[in-house]
């Protein structure tokens, strides 16, 4: 897929709404992490040296389409400010506009110099944001010229913002869109082989699309984290009080058949670290897969299997990581999660990618993160991305 990317000509002196992805975790009021603001940045300022007047919206939180005081974006517009006047870029001032549509944004908009810079209210405040409302992105779309998508981590909904408002507007894809699109795209086009993936996580029915699409695509599909029992459970094994998603055990039973007849290689891990209980363990033991008790749960990858999925990626050439291969938030459970991060830091010649919601803070907070070719910023995104799913978002700036 080929998205439109803007050029000086598309925008300068044009009034520009941008879709970022500033959707960041708050504490106490204040901004409590960056990461993704400091990632809008490059957009911005290259609007801003083009001579375009930008105004950015994102979402923030769950409001559920009703004003909620503490989800207001005014935090985030001072940490916006602060970060983009301290890249000397010329802009000076980021404005918060409490609305996102009707007079106070026409007036903002109107009033705005080439320097400031604006950030509308909380798109979900307004119902209309989730439904895709018509009328709503027609408001939304009103007082710009241009729309420019840079939001990645959204773009597999179908909002009017990500995608309404590309019906009013000429729309094009920002830098870090183009970027995940072109890194992701090298794990779904023709991956240089051996392709390993290693799935884990949570849900086994968030990754159900993931592990269908990669059957017959990928060498080797190394599995952990909590989905292993729900595939064991398919397989006649019990696992005592691990967590399994009952219903989903007949699609694991087919996923599984699908695999056996495909020239791809499930490997569940042949040992699991188990406990009591995950919040105050007093037994852990590390046990084969067909071997966990009644009362124990699988909390992590066993210390065979983390080797075993160390010498199964030394030789990829094309890596996809998403999901955690244990509780990676307790020590001594991520020592899977770490055995993994380990082992594609330590694989210096292939292409990896890592993707998820907590798979990338276990990368970033373990330090391997400079290891990695390309860490996604899109959580469900990037996985509906490489699960083969057709994204709304990107859909909407298809040449
Ligand atoms: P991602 O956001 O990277 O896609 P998920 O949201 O699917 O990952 O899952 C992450 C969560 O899975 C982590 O919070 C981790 O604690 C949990 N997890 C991993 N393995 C297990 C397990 N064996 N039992 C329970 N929870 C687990
Ligand atoms: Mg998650």
């Amino acid at each position: 897929m080929r998205l439109k990317e803007y050029t000086q000509d598309n925008v300068r002196g044009k009034k520009i709404l941008v879709r970022a992805d500033l959707n960041v975790p708050l504490k106490d009021g204040a901004v409590a992490d960056e990461t993704r603001i400091t990632a809008s940045l490059p957009n911005i300022i290259k609007l801003h040296e083009y001579g375009a007047f930008v105004s950015v919206i994102s979402h923030l939180g769950r409001p559920k389409g009703e004003p909620k005081q503490e989800l207001r974006m005014e935090p985030v517009a001072k940490a916006l400010e602060r970060l983009l006047i301290g890249q000397n870029c010329g802009i000076n001032a980021v404005t918060y506009v409490p609305g996102c549509i009707g007079t106070a944004v026409e007036e903002a908009v109107t009033a705005q110099s080439a320097d400031n810079v604006l950030l509308l209210e909380n798109s979900r405040f307004n119902p209309g944001e989730t439904e895709n409302e018509p009328e709503f992105a027609r408001h939304l779309s009103q007082p710009f010229d241009v729309f420019v998508n840079d939001a990645f981590g959204t773009a597999h909904r179908a909002h009017a913002s990500t995608v309404g408002v590309s019906e009013h507007l000429p729309s094009f894809a920002g830098p870090l869109m183009l970027r995940e699109v072109e890194a992701l795209s090298r794990i779904t086009g023709d991956p240089a082989k051996p392709f390993v993936v290693v799935l884990g996580g949570k849900k086994v029915s968030d990754k159900l699309p993931l592990l269908q699409n990669l059957c017959g695509r990928a060498d080797r599909v190394l599995v952990g984290g909590a989905m292993v029992f729900s595939l064991a459970r398919a397989l006649g094994l019990s696992v005592g009080k691990s967590l399994v998603e009952e219903r989903q055990i007949d699609s694991c039973r087919d996923i599984i058949a699908d695999y056996n007849e495909s020239a791809t290689k499930l490997l569940l891990p042949e040992d699991i670290t188990v406990t009591d209980d995950i919040e105050s363990p007093q037994n852990i033991a590390n046990r084969p897969l067909s071997e966990i008790g009644d009362d124990e749960m699988g909390v992590d990858i066993g210390e065979v299997t983390r080797d075993a999925f160390a010498l199964q990626l030394s030789d990829a050439a094309t890596i996809f990581w998403n999901g955690p291969m244990g509780v990676f938030e307790r020590k001594p459970f991520d020592a899977g999660t770490v055995a993994v991060a380990e082992a594609i830091a330590a694989n210096a010649e292939a292409y990896s990618v890592v993707g998820g919601g907590e798979s990338v803070e276990a990368v970033n907070k373990l330090g391997f993160a400079g290891s990695i070719s390309h860490i996604s910023t899109g959580g469900g995104a990037s996985l509906e991305f490489v699960g083969g799913l057709e994204l709304p978002g990107l859909k909407a700036l298809a040449i």
